[in-house]
């Protein structure tokens, strides 16, 4: 069944989500902060909407995909805001990663008007959403997880339910954790060995020979090798996501050490100003940390 749909947010993600959902035919109108992002999608054949309230009109659904959870209070509230066009009775789908306890207050917030909610941040980055190969993490009422299933499926390979609202973003907390733990880890590890001497494909010969190897390890290896890092996933993302990480953790009493100091990193890779590169250019923050020559 198609519906009408409408995305807000065409950034890295957003685009070739938005594309996808056009391709299995619903009826999609589209709005970016900076409309030159939009015009792929009207050679796709989405609507050009003039502001989030105008998108939102007549929509069923209206998906975000948007930095966090300012970007999003942004788009929704105000004169031209999503909620100023929505109708009672339809559906707000977040897939911008954002911490769970902001996707409960979100839901919270939606229901006093009468508008369900549902937290489905995504597993992949630019290549699984060109390619609609996401995993959907989603959160919230269960029959509505499900109703929106097909059109999740139209951006991704599964949709994976994690249970209440907010469980979709604490599954995005979980994963993304362990992603900045073995990426940190992998580029540490290998610094590490430079500074005694190994050689770097001696290294990667020798982790990718055993129970270490991983596909994560594989796609990383070659940027840190010819240190350069076209972005994948952008280290500021993942910079932001660990903040969410710790005040997750702070929220719960969960001990995440090595959260705390992927945090820092992250943090200080951004401020030298390699926030867009990829999340493996880690790497040149703990370069930037060795002994001067
Ligand atoms: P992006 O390329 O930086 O795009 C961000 C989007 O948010 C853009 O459309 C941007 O509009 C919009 N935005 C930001 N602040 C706004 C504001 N105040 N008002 C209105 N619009 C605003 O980011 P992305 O890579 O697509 O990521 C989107 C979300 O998915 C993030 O939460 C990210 O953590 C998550 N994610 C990313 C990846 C990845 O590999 N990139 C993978 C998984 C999940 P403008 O175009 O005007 O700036």
């Amino acid at each position: 069944m198609t519906m009408k749909v409408a995305f807000v947010g065409l950034g890295t993600m957003g685009q070739p989500m938005a594309k996808n959902v056009a391709k299995k035919g619903h009826a999609l109108s589209v709005f970016n902060r900076t409309p030159e992002k939009a015009m792929p999608l009207k050679e796709a054949g989405a609507a050009m909407a003039a502001s989030p309230k105008e998108a939102a009109k007549g929509a069923d659904v209206v998906i975000l995909m948007l930095t966090g959870p300012e970007a999003v209070d942004q788009v929704l509230d105000g004169p031209q805001g999503v909620l100023a066009g929505l109708d009672a009775g339809k559906t707000i789908v977040d897939m911008s990663t954002v911490p769970p306890s902001y996707s409960r207050h979100l839901s919270e917030r939606l229901k006093s008007r009468s508008i369900a909610a549902i937290d489905a941040p995504v597993y992949g980055s630019k290549k699984p959403a060109e390619e609609g190969a996401l995993v959907i993490l989603a959160g919230g009422p269960q029959a509505k997880v499900k109703e929106m299933e097909p059109l999740l499926l139209s951006m991704g390979k599964k949709v994976v339910y994690c249970g209440a609202t907010g469980q979709g973003s604490m599954m995005k907390m979980f994963i993304n954790l362990l992603l900045g733990v073995m990426v940190e880890g992998f580029a540490e590890a290998l610094n590490f060995g430079k500074l005694g001497g190994l050689d770097m494909d001696a290294m990667l010969e020798t982790a990718f020979s055993g129970a270490m190897n991983s596909p994560m390890f594989q796609v990383k290896a070659p940027l840190i090798k010819e240190n350069n890092y076209p972005a994948a996933f952008p280290l500021k993302h993942l910079a932001k996501d660990c903040k969410f990480v710790v005040d997750t953790a702070f929220e719960l009493g969960a001990p995440v050490p090595v959260g705390q100091v992927l945090l820092q990193l992250y943090r200080l890779g951004w401020a030298k100003g390699w926030g867009d590169q990829d999340i493996s250019a880690i790497a040149r923050v703990l370069e930037h940390l060795n002994p001067k020559a």
